[in-house]
């Protein structure tokens, strides 16, 4: 039998919070993750229960390490929202509202006093996606608009270094996190919430619930868009978070490059797959401006995503410049919409944040509106 197999047999001789059934049958554990000896779990709790419940962690913990070849169990308890009850296990996503009798996938039901939610996504990591987020971010503040960013990459959570922020967020009630900010915005991210050291594996069972938290368990107030800085990649994490999250449109970010433009497209298709209107696509390292000279060259196919685009049907957003400018302004903490504001890179993510903006209110427009002259 497997180690993960051995725990859930162990586990089941804990009882749940009331002391009724077991945790693996009432459906409170999580996803068992075991490696090199080492398993991860959680268990979902009330969330005004989790203190008083801590034995049941401390007990789920010493019966996972009596499998023999455990030699570390790492067991957090997760909140369940109030009155979730046994049915909604860690894994599983908050309550959705009950199926429509026909037509599409269930929505998720909108988080108050958030006006839309935006989410920037790329088919794999490193083709700018978080750079993008922020500064698309400070310029729809730019705009005048009441701004937060979420970052839910798990991987690498980049927020607290893009917006220069450390330090952990204060909670209101014990349990409501106040959002940090800087440059205006309102932001929350793993990387406050979880230790850098943390290990990869052990984030995967925990994103949705924590995903969850970071946005109704934070105090956001009166925002008019929220942007979600997604993990990267299209597997099930992701498309568990496209589908959970009331958004209201996505950007796709892509490098020129085929090879990304092919993950682009797996992106798009998720969000179709979970009927979110892809927003447009974003080409990043477009083009290439030589710090010496200032002349463009282009690079990479330049060009590629904005045929790709026009070929799917979807707005092209804008191209960005593979600059050094962009890359260092971000690595210091300071993304250039906001340290060089005038520059003509700050203009470019600008524009695409008016198109964008647009396109979140347009489609947040389902019934028709009457017009007077
Ligand atoms: P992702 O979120 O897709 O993994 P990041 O936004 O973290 O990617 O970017 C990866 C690296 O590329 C970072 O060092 C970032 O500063 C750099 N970078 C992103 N966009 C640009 C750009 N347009 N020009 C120069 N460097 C960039």
């Amino acid at each position: 039998m497997a180690i993960k197999d051995l725990v859930v047999e162990q586990l089941k001789r804990v009882k749940g919070p009331d002391l009724t059934g077991n945790i693996v049958d009432l459906g409170l554990v999580s996803e068992i993750v075991a490696a090199d000896g080492k398993v991860f779990f959680s268990i979902t709790v009330p969330s005004d229960r989790a203190e008083e419940l801590e034995p049941l962690r401390i007990a789920a913990e010493k019966a996972a390490m009596s499998v023999e070849g455990v030699q570390k169990a790492g067991v957090v308890l997760t909140a369940a929202k109030q009155g979730g009850g046994p049915s909604s296990g860690a894994a599983r996503p908050s309550p959705q509202p009950a199926p429509k009798p026909q037509g599409g996938p269930p929505k998720p039901a909108g988080i108050p006093g958030i006006g839309a939610i935006i989410a920037v996504a790329s088919g794999k990591g490193g083709v700018g996606k978080s750079t993008t987020a922020v500064n698309l971010a400070l310029a729809l503040h730019g705009l005048g608009l009441k701004v937060g960013i979420l970052d839910a990459d798990i991987y690498g959570p980049s927020m607290p270094r893009l917006l220069h922020i450390t330090g952990r967020p204060q909670t209101v009630d014990g349990r409501t996190l106040k959002p940090m900010e800087n440059y205006g915005l309102k932001v929350m991210s793993m990387g406050f919430l979880v230790e850098e050291d943390t290990p990869m594996i052990w984030r995967g069972p925990m994103v949705m619930s924590a995903l969850n938290q970071m946005l109704k368990e934070v105090e956001w107030g009166e925002l008019d868009v929220l942007v979600v800085d997604m993990p990267p990649g299209t597997g099930d994490a992701q498309l568990t978070m496209a589908q959970n999250v009331p958004l209201a449109g996505a950007v796709i970010v892509s490098t020129p490059q085929d090879l990304a433009l092919i993950d682009a497209r797996k992106g798009m298709s998720m969000f179709r797959k979970v009927e979110v209107p892809v927003l447009g696509i974003v080409e990043n390292m477009s083009y290439f401006i030589c710090p010496d000279c200032g002349s463009r060259h282009d690079i990479f196919s330049h060009g590629g995503a904005e045929k790709e685009a026009e070929r799917l049907g979807v707005p092209f957003l804008g191209a960005i410049p593979l600059a050094m400018d962009i890359r260092e302004t971000s690595d210091s903490g300071a993304p250039i919409v906001v340290s060089d504001p005038d520059s003509p890179h700050a203009e470019v993510y600008r524009a695409i944040a008016k198109t964008v903006w647009e396109g979140a209110t347009a489609s947040k427009q389902e019934a028709p509106s009457i017009v007077f002259d």
